[in-house]
């Protein structure tokens, strides 16, 4: 075996972002999707992203680098390869490449794998399915080959993989829980780690991001099983644990219980000096403090990290710096930036930023602060002029929060807005409506990129997307929908539309962060107080509403969904953001009421995913979500319909919170779970309206009457007619303008016939 080398190191990051700093990666792939270049090509890019990567972290000086985070399309999927777990419906696709795409995207034949929130973060995986067949097996190559990559170059590579109770946790079994396969994984993961000491690898890294969940007691003895096993091993690196997102508790005891050589734990959320100084056990290993925050776009307190180093420093045999989590979750650079105004730009760091902070960190750490002087003082002068800065205390807002009574929240009971609202609107029994957005046309889109490349001016694009609104409008009026929209064809995203209007909120331009596979999102930055300086969609609804007798919805984005999908302030608490945000939302609803709109639609679908990891800590959460909703929906009258749009299809833990926030109607994901949702509603006590959504948007396919009529007639044995509305179950933006409306006319068709 090849003598490699085991002495801790000092700093470090626990993952990188693959899709690369122009998004690269996002368009060679989508490239070869559509057949204009081939496997070879693809890899080869893949391939330049990586060294130049690798050579980047070398040159910033960190001496232990994450090899094999990168992905093609996603980690988790990748995790399910390597353990020869996935789903038996590609295995017959012979190219590898491509029984990994369609494994992750489906095709003509396969459904893809289900995809949905890593942890608390914006980030999606796809989940694995493992079958009372499935027959796990090691397939190290990709990992191997990145790692034999990454150490002809030089670099001090250190393999990431999932860990196998995470990676447990993490799938769908069917026949019995996933974790009942842990002792079939166990040897996989033993031999992976021969393989890689074999390859020369000193350290290998290994995820388990589930054990900051609430885990029982049994799930913490695998923990500490598990880990007794795999550190028993003879040949293998040095293995070090990582969790993040939170802190593991038990977990920890138990993993410092057995022979691993070092745990990586976020300080930045979780984890505490205290928390660690109570686990002696850690004494005899090499901790990674994650002291530089991965998930979020601030610069590092670098005083009160060392802080924290310099304390944990005693409770540990080594301590070397690291970011709290994989860079997966921020922008490549700052130095990609050229419209941020000086001052916010010196409160940031992005990932090179974030590399470079963990660099001076550990040269403090090893050399004492005067080593790194001028950097701290030109942190503290920027982090002061941060502090002191005024949008960050508009005491307007803050005077009108805080003069905001009970009353702010409370609207009349329902059964009384019902009747006024049913007095103004006179609609029908079983009222059909849709979510708000309407295909994004060809023309959408290329007004959208002319007036960005200057070739039209605002008024002409305003011009363009005003003939969308009206042959929206017309569409709905020949399908005869009781209640209609305007399509959102002016917004680029449901969140950067509106931050892009909110003083507080900043936009970048290259700020992109991978959401899921090869689609990436530009988070906006809420840095300041929030307010608004001129109404934000008054126009566009007015507009509409002008072109028709029907009620138009104004549609407009809720508190907690803006704020969960921007990066947000560090310096105060989540909720105290959101009741800023809600109460310009709160303005938005009064000025379109008094422009005449009857009903208007305030979405959370993200209301779910803040949802914190462990129980302890949800109920608080809830009640300030909920609350920022009711801010953000209770400044018009009663006679007034408040719609709110929530898209997941497992309610869970928020459906108590679902009746609390009281909107007079409530659209929900519905049509995948079989219109379950309105019994778990129903056992929470709900008595408002309801638009289950009747079919599924996410497939082209167009559902017939008779389909639409079974969904509606289920829907009726649950909820009775007074209360039910009829839906799609999400926006249709990504559709096509044909299959919408052929949908939607079978729709009307459903709802006259059960009428
Ligand atoms: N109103 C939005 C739309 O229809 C809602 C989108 C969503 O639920 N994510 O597009
Ligand atoms: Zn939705």
């Amino acid at each position: 075996m090849t003598v490699v080398n085991q002495t801790p190191f000092t700093a470090t990051v626990l993952g990188l972002p693959r899709v690369g700093p122009r998004r690269e990666l996002k368009r060679a792939t989508e490239s070869y999707w559509a057949g204009k270049i081939d496997a070879g090509q693809l890899h080869a890019v893949a391939r330049d992203l990586r060294r130049a990567q690798l050579a980047e972290l070398q040159a910033a000086g960190l001496d232990s680098i994450p090899v094999g985070t990168f992905s093609y399309y996603d980690q988790v999927l990748d995790t399910a390869l390597l353990l020869g777990a996935l789903p038996p419906r590609v295995a017959g696709i012979a190219d590898p490449l491509d029984r990994y795409f369609a494994a992750a995207r489906g095709n003509d034949e396969v459904e893809p794998l289900e995809m949905t929130k890593w942890f608390d973060t914006n980030y999606h995986y796809l989940v694995p399915e493992i079958g009372r067949d499935t027959v796990f097996s090691l397939n190290a190559e990709k990992l191997l080959h990145e790692v034999r990559e990454a150490l002809d170059l030089g670099a001090p590579a250190r393999p990431v993989v999932i860990g196998p109770i995470t990676f447990l946790k993490l799938a769908k079994a069917s026949g019995g829980a996933a974790l009942d396969r842990l002792a079939e994984l166990v040897p996989l993961y033993r031999e992976l780690l021969r393989l890689l000491a074999e390859a020369g690898v000193g350290w290998v890294q290994i995820d388990e991001p589930a054990l900051v969940t609430d885990l029982t007691e049994a799930e913490t003895a695998l923990v500490r099983s598990t880990y007794a096993e795999l550190s028993a091993s003879a040949a293998r690196p040095a293995i070090l644990v990582a969790t993040y997102f939170g802190h593991p508790d038990a977990a920890l005891t138990a993993l410092a219980s057995t022979d691993i050589e070092g745990v990586a734990l976020d300080f930045t959320s979780g984890s505490t000096v205290s928390d660690v100084a109570g686990v002696p056990a850690l004494a005899g290993k090499l901790l990674v403090a994650g002291v530089v925050d991965g998930r979020n776009v601030w610069r590092a307190d670098l005083d009160a990290a060392l802080t924290t180093l310099g304390t944990l420093l005693g409770s540990a045999a080594a301590v070397a710096v690291s970011t709290s989590c994989s860079l997966l979750h921020v922008p490549y650079t700052l130095a990609a930036e050229t419209g941020l105004d000086e001052r916010l730009r010196s409160w940031l760091a992005f990932g090179a930023e974030k590399v470079a902070e963990v660099r001076l960190l550990a040269t403090a750490l090893t050399e004492g602060t005067e080593a790194i002087g001028a950097e701290l003082a030109d942190v503290r002068a920027a982090l002061a002029t941060r502090q002191a800065d005024p949008r960050l205390n508009d005491s307007t807002v803050r005077a009108r929060l805080a003069e905001l009574g009970p009353d702010a929240i409370r609207r009349a009971p329902a059964e009384e807005r019902r009747a006024l609202q049913q007095e103004q609107l006179g609609l029908p029994p079983l009222p059909t409506t849709t979510i708000g957005s309407y295909p994004q046309t060809s023309a959408i889109r290329l007004a959208r990129a002319a007036v960005r490349k200057g070739e039209i001016d605002d008024a002409e694009y305003v011009r363009r997307m005003r003939a969308e609104v009206a042959d929206v409008i017309a569409l709905q009026e020949k399908l005869g929908l009781d209640v209609l929209v305007h399509g959102e064809p002016e917004r680029n995203d449901m969140v950067q539309y509106f931050a892009e209007q909110l003083d507080g909120f900043a936009a970048t331009e290259q700020g992109w962060v991978q959401s899921y596979g090869t689609r990436c999102v530009r988070p906006p930055i809420l840095f300041g107080d929030v307010t608004r300086p001129t109404p934000m969609t008054v126009d566009w609804i007015s507009y509409a509403q002008s072109l028709t007798e029907k009620p138009v919805k104004g549609m407009l984005t809720g508190p907690v969904t803006i704020l969960a999908w921007s990066f947000v302030r560090d310096d105060q608490p989540l909720g105290d953001s959101a009741r800023q945000v809600a109460l310009a939302i709160r303005d938005e609803t009064v000025d379109l009421q008094a422009a005449g709109i009857r009903i208007i639609q305030v979405d959370e679908p993200a209301l779910r995913e803040l949802l914190p990891l462990r129980k302890a800590d949800q109920q608080a959460y809830l009640d300030w979500s909920v609350q920022a909703f009711r801010l953000a929906t209770s400044g018009v009258s009663d006679a007034t319909q408040v719609h709110t749009h929530l898209c997941y299809s497992e309610f869970g833990e928020v459906i108590d919170a679902i009746a609390g926030l009281d909107a007079d109607v409530t659209s929900i994901e519905a049509a995948r779970s079989r219109m379950e949702v309105l019994d778990d509603l129903n056992a929470a006590g709900f008595d408002l309206g309801v638009g289950p959504g009747v079919y599924d948007i996410h497939s082209p396919r167009v559902p017939s009457v008779e389909e639409i009529t079974t969904s509606l007639r289920a829907a009726l044995k649950a909820v009775p007619a007074e209360r039910l509305w009829v839906n799609p179950d999400c926006g249709l933006k990504t559709r096509g303008q044909a299959e919408v409306a052929a949908a939607l006319r079978n729709m009307v068709a459903a709802a006259t016939a059960v009428r």
